[in-house]
């Protein structure tokens, strides 16, 4: 199953990433505080603690925090590096985020820990034909070979279409731009050049 290319402008993760973070990133130590501390995702956790990993307010999931525009080069603007520096005031969208890593039941394995593996799944973003469509999210230009393949893999034994993300690069670096992919069935890549034709959002 061939992925077809399409072009996208920074579709908004919209009520996506944030939820991790806090007064510092999740899973890291709350700002004043040496102790570790647990991030509070909406959906639970299935035990797994965010901390080293602050990939969802670095940027790469592209959202809107307080009427700033957060992408790949413009971190959070409450994103210390460690954490959160408001995280008990966080936006909604903050509370609401579900890392598909952290998520209870996360059929992710270990590994693919987004600052491990290089990817950031959100799982079930839309529905196509009756089916659960998964978006992942490259931590850096693109998702590591590894990961896609795991990915792409998941995506066919489960029969769960995917759409997956490419930056843009401009002189080497991120720019504001990204172009989605799509892997399943061929009607599914179908209907995302589709989408992408009528500047419909793809989650
Ligand atoms: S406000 Fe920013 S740093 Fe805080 S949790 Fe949300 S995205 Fe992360
Ligand atoms: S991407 Fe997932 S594991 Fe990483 S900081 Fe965000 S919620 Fe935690």
């Amino acid at each position: 199953m061939e992925p077809i290319r399409t072009s996208s402008s920074v579709p908004a993760v919209a009520a996506s990433r944030r939820s991790a973070k806090r007064t510092r990133k999740p899973g890291g130590a709350a700002r004043g505080s040496s102790r570790p501390r647990s991030s509070t995702l909406a959906g639970g956790d299935g035990g797994r603690r965010c901390q080293p990993c602050t990939a969802c307010c670095d940027g790469w999931l592209r959202i809107e925090i307080a009427g700033i525009a957060v992408f790949p080069g413009s971190p959070c603007p409450h994103s210390t590096g460690n954490g959160c520096d408001d995280y008990i005031h966080r936006p909604r969208s903050c509370v609401r985020f579900e890392c598909g890593w952290r998520m209870q039941g996360s059929p992710l394995p270990g590994w693919m820990k987004p600052n491990q593996s290089g990817v950031i799944v959100l799982f079930a973003k839309r529905r196509w034909m009756g089916r659960p469509v998964d978006v992942a999210v490259p931590v850096g230009p693109r998702i590591p070979p590894r990961a896609l393949a795991w990915l792409k893999a998941f995506a066919e034994q489960h029969q769960r279409p995917l759409l997956y993300t490419e930056q843009s690069l401009s002189d080497g670096r991120c720019d504001a731009s990204q172009q989605v992919l799509a892997h399943g069935p061929p009607a599914f890549r179908e209907q995302v050049a589709a989408w992408q034709a009528r500047g419909e959002p793809l989650w």
